[in-house]
């Protein structure tokens, strides 16, 4: 990013469209952008305030606002838990489509921060399935696990009430578990991965992990991104699984995130109680057959 974390002015370019994306500065919103610029949108970002700079996932496609012919990313502070933020930007920036990407989205710190997760969260929407059995579709009642989950149904219900009261076109993407090398670091992919190299080059030697036997559908997020858009282009607004349909366990990814460095696992990962959740969707395989466009 340039030299100053400032937010932008709110203009529009004429003719082009525009997307709003809250969480721009998260994996998704990072490679939503990407994948919306390529497309020739305008691409308004909102961004919440840091003490720090935090927007080290998009500084590669940041353009100073000032070189305003190139910059077709903007933007601007704002913040889910604040609704006039929210309001004064939808209404300047009078966006095409909005995508709701902002979360507090790590589950066991939910247990942590739960009023605030179900405040940022709830007016959110995407995964919500907990210890519904697998495979799990549209029509599969959700049984949330985790502060972060039951918020997500809430998000998830809000944005059906309000598309049948006032006929908005609002959509629910319920994505799986998706990574990417931008993935936050306390994720197990990313943790995993990153002590893998540490590990390799002698940085560390042992990786403490939690429940290794919970079984995850993981994708990959520049898939993830595309099929939201697809959403937004739809004739009516629906609500879809965006899922691999296959699953594997933390301990299947160990062995091989471990093997493709010529390393043993077993040699390595050490149990810590401590990563436990005091509750954890076990088996997680979506049905995403509905959303086969
Ligand atoms: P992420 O990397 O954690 O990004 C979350 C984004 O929300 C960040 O830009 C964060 O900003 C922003 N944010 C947090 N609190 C905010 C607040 N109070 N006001 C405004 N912005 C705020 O999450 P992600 O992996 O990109 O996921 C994107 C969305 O998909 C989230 O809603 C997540 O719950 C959902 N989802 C993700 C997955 C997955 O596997 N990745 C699966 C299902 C659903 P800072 O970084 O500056 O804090
Ligand atoms: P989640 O599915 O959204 O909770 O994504 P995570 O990447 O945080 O966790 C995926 C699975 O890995 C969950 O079942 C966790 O319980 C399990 N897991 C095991 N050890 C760890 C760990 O050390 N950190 C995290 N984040 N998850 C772990």
């Amino acid at each position: 990013m340039a030299s100053e974390n400032e937010s932008s002015r709110g203009e529009a370019i004429p003719g082009r469209r525009i997307a709003l994306i809250t969480g721009i500065t998260g994996q998704d919103g990072s490679y939503l952008t990407e994948f919306l610029l390529n497309n020739g949108y305008e691409v308004h970002g909102l961004i919440h305030r840091s003490s720090n700079f935090n927007t080290q996932r998009i500084n590669h496609i940041y353009i100073d606002p000032h070189n305003a012919h190139k910059a077709r990313m903007k933007l601007h502070y704002a913040d889910l838990t604040d609704a006039s933020s929210l309001r004064r930007w939808l209404d300047t920036i009078r966006p095409d489509e909005v995508y709701n990407l902002a979360a507090q989205s790590h589950v066991a710190v939910s247990f942590e921060i739960p009023d605030y997760t179900a405040d940022v969260v709830a007016t959110g929407a995407l995964q919500m399935f907990g210890s519904t059995p697998p495979p799990q579709s549209e029509a599969s009642p959700f049984h949330p696990r985790s502060p972060y989950a039951a918020s997500k149904c809430a998000a998830h219900w809000y944005t059906v009430t309000y598309r049948e009261a006032y006929r908005i076109f609002a959509s629910n993407g319920i994505l799986f578990n998706h990574e990417s090398p931008r993935r936050g670091e306390n994720f197990v992919t990313r943790k995993i991965t990153r002590a893998v190299g540490r590990i390799k080059i002698g940085l560390q030697s042992k990786l403490f992990l939690g429940n290794l036997q919970a079984s995850r559908d993981w994708g990959f997020v520049g898939d993830c991104v595309e099929a939201m858009w697809m959403m937004l282009q739809q004739e009516k607004p629906d609500d879809y699984v965006v899922a691999t349909e296959e699953s594997h366990t933390v301990e299947e990814f160990l062995e091989v995130a471990f093997s493709y460095v010529g390393l043993k696992w077993k040699d390595h990962a050490v149990i810590d109680k401590w990563y436990f959740r005091p509750a954890e969707g076990d088996n997680l395989k979506g049905d995403s057959s509905k959303a086969i466009f």
